[in-house]
């Protein structure tokens, strides 16, 4: 038949065979095998969360289930978990849904829905944590997750519609996500930082607070957690936190701009957002998912990439906004293309901080601005 078992982490799944149906959304229910990597970072996340924040009996809201593989891993890999919630409004899903929590013997921890998930959500309060893992675009269902969580809940969004996001169709990114998306060697990092900004705006309207925690890149789709407070920011966190991109397409020069302090800028000048210069990611969160990755590692047989992932982002988190890569650098001054290593070691020898990120082999993120970065790579 279709229907095939494949073994994930620490659970058992019947999918739709990936071999059958080229693309996943073809499928009467939708199982991609390639977001593996995903769900084993996002389930050491949680893992994560709830070391920090020292929680337990924790309830978890799978809104987009489809197989319901995420929640279930969710319940079965984290002690922390006491219940989750599968929800999908296709039938057929449900429907496989419950054989697969029946195989993995959690009946008793889960309880499955049917239903739109703004509906369920909107209807649910006082949860631990929400994970919107939609078709495309999550904007729709931000709201009502936030809504749902208890203060200090996490939330965390997956979003594949990338080609707004990355400056391909800008006019679809400022419909979705009111910012302004623009192509840049750097676009993968915008994308992240256009949702974040996003999904701040919703928690603010809330009168809550949307803390990013944990954001990543990773194979044609990006996710990022955040903390929610059930109050507003009385820190200047947000507002700082809140700007544009100017990003000078002929010199390859950026700054990241607060919303604030904007000026009109020359002609030479793209301008992208608005959306979030800050930290992508909470120092002390990363760290953790890290130590937690690498504990799983050798017994749960984890994609070797989350944890070249989950390091990267570490060393790149603190860094200003926005990498540069050698590839367009090279091309633009007409220099020697460098690999990334060495150009790293070029700034850093010269007294700079230079890291390597996740978002593309080819990047560099560093606090040397570009004529800084140009002349110590003319003299290599
Ligand atoms: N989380 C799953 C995983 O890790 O394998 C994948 C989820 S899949 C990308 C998205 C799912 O959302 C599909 O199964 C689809 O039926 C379901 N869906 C789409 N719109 C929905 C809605 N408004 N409410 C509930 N489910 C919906």
């Amino acid at each position: 038949s279709d229907i095939i078992t494949v073994r994930e982490g620490k659970g058992s799944f019947l999918v739709y065979s990936p071999q059958k149906y080229k693309d996943p959304a073809w499928a009467p229910v939708f199982y991609n095998p390639r977001m593996k990597c995903s769900r084993d970072i996002s389930s050491s996340i949680i893992q994560a969360y709830a070391r920090l924040l020292g929680k337990e009996s924790l309830v978890v809201v799978d809104a987009l289930s489809a197989t319901g593989i995420r929640g279930i891993r969710y319940l079965l890999e984290n002690t922390a978990v006491s219940k989750v919630i599968l929800n999908d409004l296709n039938p057929r899903a449900v429907e496989i849904i419950r054989e697969n929590v029946e195989i993995n013997n959690v009946s008793d921890s889960v309880e499955i829905r049917n239903e739109d998930a703004v509906r369920l959500l909107a209807s649910l309060r006082g949860i631990d944590i929400v994970d919107i893992d939609p078709f495309g675009s999550p904007a729709e269902f931000i709201d009502p997750a936030i809504r749902s969580l208890k203060h200090k809940g996490m939330l965390c969004v997956t979003a594949t519609d990338l080609p707004p996001l990355l400056g391909k169709f800008p006019k679809t990114c400022l419909r979705k996500y009111f910012a302004k998306s623009i192509l840049t060697e750097f676009s993968r990092e915008l994308a992240v930082r256009i949702m974040i900004y996003f999904v701040a705006r919703e928690a603010a309207k809330l009168r809550r607070t949307a803390v990013p925690v944990f954001s990543f890149y990773h194979s044609h789709h990006i996710r990022t957690c955040f903390i929610v407070l059930r109050r507003e920011t009385h820190y200047s966190g947000l507002i700082d936190s809140i700007g544009f991109v100017w990003y000078n397409p002929s010199s390859l020069d950026r700054k990241a701009v607060k919303l604030l302090d904007f000026r009109l800028a020359g002609n030479e000048w793209l301008i992208g957002g608005p959306l979030w210069i800050s930290n992508l990611a909470s120092q002390k969160m990363v760290e953790t998912v890290l130590e937690i990755y690498r504990e799983r590692e050798q017994n749960m047989d984890l994609c070797k990439n989350g944890e070249k992932i989950v390091s990267l982002m570490l060393s790149e988190n603190e860094m200003p906004p926005f990498y540069f890569t050698t590839e367009k650098l090279a091309g633009t001054y007409s220099l020697k293309e460098m690999t990334t290593e060495e150009t790293i070691e070029k700034l850093v020898n010269a007294g700079f901080r230079a890291s390597p990120t996740h978002f593309e082999p080819k990047g560099f993120k560093t606090d040397a601005n570009i004529n800084d970065i140009v002349a110590i790579l003319r003299t290599a």
